[in-house]
C-alpha cells in the first residue's frame, strides 16, 4: 500500500512518483492521456538491460490513480525479473489502463493506447493481460508492430494459457523432486485452486501424471465440468488451506499465502501459477522456509506464457517455445538448491539469480 495523501498541504510529504517503493529505479514511465477517447494509461519501463521491456496491458477500474501508478510499478518490476531468471532477452515493462474494460473500453480507445506504444519506438512491447484481449491486440497490431500475443490468423502467438500450464507443471515437479525425492506423481494429492484458462489445463496435465486433483473455485458450473471431465474431486470442506494435501496450487488470485492461511497449510509444496501468491515476500517467504514448505517461486514458474509470446518476437515456433517451458524444471531445481546453499527463502533466490543475470549483462554492455 501506498501512503495516501489526501489533504494538498500534506503533498511535499512524499515524492509521488520517484518517491514510491515500487518506483526501484523504474527507468521511464509514460502517462497518456486523450480527451476525445477517454484514455487514461501509465506506462512503466522498469528496465531495459536484457532487451526491450515487454509486459501486458492491464485494464481495471482503478479506485485511484495512485493505485494504478503503483499496480503498473509494481508489475513492470515483475516482468523485469520474470524475463530474466527465464532467461529470455527481455526487459521488463507493463502498462495499465484505467477503467471498467467491460463498460469503457472502446476500439478507439484501444487504438489511441497502440499509438502511443508506438511512440516509444519498442523500447516497450505490449501484450494482453487481465481486461484485454486477442482482439485488442490484433487492433493495435494495426497502428504498432510492437505488441505481441496476437490471433494465431493474423500470425499470432495466440492464448499463451497452455502453455504457461505446462510450465507450471514443469515447477511443481521439480518442486515434488525436491521435497519428496521423486518427481513422480502417482497418488500426490494436489489441491488446484481456480480452473480457469491455466488451472484446467493443469489439472489435465496433473491427472495424467496420476495425482490425487483436488479443485475448488467460486464458479460451481466450471467446478462441475472441470470436476467430470478429469475425473477432479471438488473440494468440499470449509477451509481449504488447511486441506491434507501434499501440494497447493493456487491458479486463481495472488496474496492468498498471508497472516491468515499461512499457520493452517498443511502442504509440503506450493506450486501454481498465480502472480504474488506470497502477500509479504520476505514475512511469508521465510515463514515457509521455516516450516519446512518449499515455495516454487511464482514468476519462474509461470513464465510459460511469455516464453510463448517472445516466440513472436525472435521468431521460434511452438515447439521450441515448449522446450524452453520445460527449462522451467531445471531452473526450479537451480533455484532452490541456490536457497538452500546460501540459506534463503526461494523468492529471494530466484530474485537474485535474476538479478545476476541483468548485472552480467549490463557489465559485459559496457566493454
Ligand atoms: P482465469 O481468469 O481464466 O481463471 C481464474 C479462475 O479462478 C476462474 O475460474 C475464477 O472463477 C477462479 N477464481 C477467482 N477467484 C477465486 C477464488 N477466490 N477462489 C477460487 N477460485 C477463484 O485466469 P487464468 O488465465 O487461468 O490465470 C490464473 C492465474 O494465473 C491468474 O492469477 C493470472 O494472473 C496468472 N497467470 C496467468 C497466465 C496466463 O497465461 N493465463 C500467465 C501468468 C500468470
Amino acid at each position: 500500500m501506498i501512503t495516501e495523501i489526501t489533504t494538498a498541504k500534506d503533498l511535499h510529504k512524499i515524492d509521488p512518483v520517484f518517491g514510491q517503493v515500487s518506483f526501484d529505479n523504474h527507468e521511464q514511465i509514460v502517462f497518456c492521456h486523450d480527451k476525445d477517447t477517454g484514455l487514461k494509461a501509465i506506462i512503466g519501463i522498469h528496465n531495459t538491460v536484457l532487451g526491450p521491456a515487454l509486459g501486458g496491458t492491464r485494464m481495471w477500474n482503478y479506485t485511484s490513480e495512485w493505485e494504478a501508478l503503483n499496480d503498473v510499478l509494481r508489475l513492470s518490476r515483475g516482468m523485469t525479473y520474470k524475463s530474466a531468471i527465464t532467461g529470455l532477452n527481455l526487459g521488463g515493462g507493463k502498462a495499465v489502463i484505467m477503467g471498467d474494460s467491460k463498460i469503457d473500453k472502446t476500439p478507439e480507445m484501444i487504438t489511441k493506447f497502440g499509438e502511443y506504444v508506438n511512440s516509444l519506438s519498442g523500447r516497450y512491447i505490449t501484450a494482453e493481460d487481465v481486461g484485454t484481449t486477442t482482439a485488442d491486440m490484433d487492433r493495435i497490431r494495426e497502428v504498432t508492430p510492437h505488441v505481441t500475443g496476437i490471433s494465431v490468423e493474423k500470425g499470432g502467438s495466440g492464448n499463451p494459457s497452455p502453455v504457461t500450464a505446462y510450465g507450471v507443471f514443469m515447477g511443481l515437479k521439480a518442486a515434488a523432486k525436491y521435497q519428496f525425492g521423486t518427481d513422480n506423481l502417482q497418488g500426490k494429492k494436489v489441491l488446484v485452486q481456480g480452473i480457469g484458462h491455466v488451472g484446467e489445463t493443469l489439472v489435465e496435465h496433473l491427472t495424467k501424471a496420476g495425482a490425487i486433483v483436488t479443485i475448488t473455485d467460486i464458479n460451481e458450473a466450471r467446478l462441475q465440468e472441470v470436476g467430470a471431465k478429469f475425473g477432479a474431486k471438488i473440494y468440499t470442506g470449509s477451509d481449504l488451506y488447511s486441506a491434507d494435501v501434499d501440494i497447493y496450487s493456487p491458479c486463481a488470485l495472488g496474496a492468498t499465502i498471508n497472516d491468515d492461511t499461512i499457520n493452517k497449510i498443511k502442504a509440503k509444496v506450493i506450486a501454481g501459477a498465480a502472480n504474488n501468491q506470497l502477500a509479504n515476500e520476505q514475512v511469508h517467504g521465510k515463514i515457509l522456509m521455516e516450516k519446512g514448505i518449499l515455495y516454487a517461486p511464482d514468476f519462474l514458474i509461470n513464465a510459460g506464457g511469455i516464453i510463448n509470446v517472445y516466440a513472436e518476437i525472435v521468431g521460434y515456433d511452438t515447439a521450441e517455445a515448449l522446450r524452453r517451458t520445460e527449462n522451467i524444471y531445471n531452473t526450479t531445481l537451480e533455484i532452490f538448491d541456490f536457497a538452500k546453499k546460501n540459506n534463503m527463502t526461494t523468492y529471494q533466490a530466484a530474485l537474485n539469480m535474476a538479478q545476476n543475470r541483468i548485472d552480467e549483462r549490463k557489465k559485459e554492455n559496457s566493454k
